[in-house]
């Protein structure tokens, strides 16, 4: 009989293990809450423009490549992938940071504010590419550990893995105002230099060698290849439904229960939903020391966002960070200069993002709403265009409701600390066929990272399942 999978959840991670698994053979479902597929990295449409949700920036093509390669589709092909030259800005009081696809661009634009930087910063793109080609398999491995260094010849970057982001930015002898604004992508996160892992540290070599992208249509449009592809491939979609729980009888899953009280039956289930909101809240499967040890992970907040449309065309670089003393940072994203063709009637779509730190915004709505309020009478980001209008908003309580997050939050934040424990595992150690799949198993929220989940997730369950055939 064909083993029958149920997927709770449409995002990237969740469409990755659907298609893998319905083009193994498996007879799969995916039950959504939302209406449609694509969880945070989804798009939408409002004012006759179209907004990503989230996502802003694709610093992983390679990956993403790799991702629909396992699905049997060509990225290159399926998304019309733009890339982008002039990649992003870091102001702060001190100074202005400017980082271009070509590294000899940046490294002159450094050398002339800061003599001696210029060589500084190309030895550490260097260094940092050999080490991202020397990590770069394990990212395809499940739950990799010391074993999977050897066996990869990896061993001789363990210290690199085991230390944080901001050892190995101190090391560089970069000139503060750079270290500040290479460590722009964790403090996005709401996380600390101190606090994150050294892969962090990889981005520029990865912005100058393979180069930052953005998808002509959205990044929304990646998780829609992957939901047609999903359905061609015999998946069943059911929109509009929430699992409150996966059943287990005797460690072994049995399936799952809706929001309505309706028992589907299962042989495995793949959970989409937040790692750790799976264990805490879907299941009570997980023992007791095992919870109290994920209660105790930092999350991140998806943080407040504004969807504009702005008059005139912003001038480039695509992301402008502003970094003030003392406080998280904020991004103006500007699609015009990658996509002039979103313009409609002299107006552009643009967006606003905040990060909040996780405590500060459990203080509540109002908080947040204030915080949002606040972002969005700041001077920095009106001084850079002629008109806007707010389209919408979002602040962490809304995200948390319409995308099904464990207490408002995204997944477990990728903490130096955590990488050295090792990431939650694809395969559950508390129930029987039960399997994460979305980007708590992976070094990052990135979209790639998802996706790659989603497939190994697949193959972990395709091994205990078929033996043979993983
Ligand atoms: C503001 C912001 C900016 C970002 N910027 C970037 C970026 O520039 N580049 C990048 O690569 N990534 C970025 N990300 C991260 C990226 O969007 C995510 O890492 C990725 O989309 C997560 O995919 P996922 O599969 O883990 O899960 P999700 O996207 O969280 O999808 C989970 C799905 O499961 C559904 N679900 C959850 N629980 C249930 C349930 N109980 N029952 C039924 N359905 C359920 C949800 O509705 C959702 O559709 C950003 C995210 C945010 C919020």
């Amino acid at each position: 009989m064909t083993t029958s999978v149920i997927i709770i959840g449409a995002g990237m991670g969740g469409l990755a293990s659907a298609l893998r698994l319905a083009l193994h053979g498996f007879r799969v479902s995916v039950i959504e809450a939302r209406a449609s597929a694509g969880g945070l990295a989804s798009g939408f449409e409002k004012d006759g423009f179209l907004f990503d949700a989230g996502p802003y920036i694709l610093l992983d093509r390679n990956g993403l490549e790799w991702a629909f390669n396992q699905l049997g589709l060509d990225l290159e092909s399926s998304v019309s992938l733009r890339k982008i030259e002039d990649v992003y800005e870091v102001s702060s009081e001190s100074a202005s940071v400017h980082f271009h696809s070509d590294l000899e661009e940046t490294a002159a634009g450094f050398e002339r504010q800061w003599k001696g930087s210029g060589k500084r910063y190309r030895d550490f793109v260097e260094s940092s590419l050999i080490v991202y080609e020397r990590l770069r398999p394990l990212l395809h491995v499940s739950h990799p550990g010391l074993l999977d260094l050897i066996r990869f010849r990896a061993l001789t970057v363990a210290p690199f893995v085991l230390r944080s982001l901001k050892s190995v930015l101190d090391r560089t002898g970069l000139p503060r105002p750079v270290i500040d604004a290479l460590s722009i992508w964790t403090h996005i996160a709401g996380q600390q230099a101190s606090e994150a892992p050294s892969v962090m540290a990889m981005v520029p070599a990865l912005i100058h060698k393979v180069g930052a992208y953005y998808p002509v249509n959205g990044i929304g449009s990646i998780p829609e290849v992957l939901a047609r592809a999903a359905e061609s491939a015999g998946v069943e979609f059911r929109y509009g439904c929430k699992i409150k729980s996966i059943r287990c009888t005797r460690g072994r899953v049995a399936g799952v229960e809706t929001a309505d009280g309706e028992f589907i039956a299962a042989d495995a289930v793949v959970s989409n939903h937040s790692g750790v909101g799976t264990y805490l809240e879907l299941t009570d499967a997980t023992p007791r020391r095992a919870s109290e040890r994920l209660k105790k992970l930092p999350l991140q907040s998806p943080g407040v966002i504004a969807y504009l449309a702005v008059k005139g065309r912003i001038r480039p670089p695509y992301l402008r960070f502003n970094l003030p003393a003392n406080e998280l940072c904020r991004l103006l994203v500007a699609p015009s200069v990658l996509a002039p063709e979103t313009e409609r009637d002299g107006w552009w779509p643009a967006r606003l993002i905040a990060p909040m730190r996780f405590a500060e915004a459990e203080s509540g709505e109002s908080r947040q709403r204030e915080y949002l309020s606040r972002i969005l009478e700041e001077s920095w980001w009106r001084a850079l265009i002629e008109e806007h209008r707010v389209i919408a908003t979002r602040i962490p309580s809304e995200w948390g409701r319409e995308f099904t997050l464990y207490r408002d939050s995204m997944n477990a934040v990728m903490t130096a600390q955590l990488m050295r424990r090792g990431r939650l595992s694809h395969r559950s150690p508390y129930a029987r066929g039960l399997y994460l799949a979305g980007s708590s198993t992976h070094p990052g929220q990135w979209v790639s990272f998802a996706a790659i989940s989603g497939i190994l997730a697949a193959d972990c369950l395709r091994e205990d399942y078929e033996p043979d055939a993983a």
